[in-house]
């Protein structure tokens, strides 16, 4: 195992990913391609894991755990979009 801490976006994907019930981030991705409407997105805020329905573009949506506009589609995080 690499001691290399994983960046704050990896962990949220790898977070987002097991609480949208996939086993592998590349799942998650696949599946979100396939559908176009809309996509898992994750509050970014330390601490705050909330999750939500978004746009698959979205980078700035509202988290109304901690209210900010700090949730980031799947598509977002990964880089893909
Ligand atoms: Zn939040």
């Amino acid at each position: 195992m690499s001691n290399i801490a994983l960046s704050q976006k990896a962990q949220k994907l790898m977070r987002l990913c097991d609480l949208s019930g996939f086993d592998r981030v590349d799942d998650l991705l696949l599946a979100m391609v396939l559908k176009d409407t809309s996509c898992p997105a994750i509050c970014t805020t330390e601490g705050c894991d909330h999750t939500a329905d978004m746009e698959p573009d979205q980078d700035q949506g509202f988290c109304e755990v901690c209210g900010g506009n700090t949730l980031l589609s799947v598509l977002v995080l990964a880089d893909l979009i």
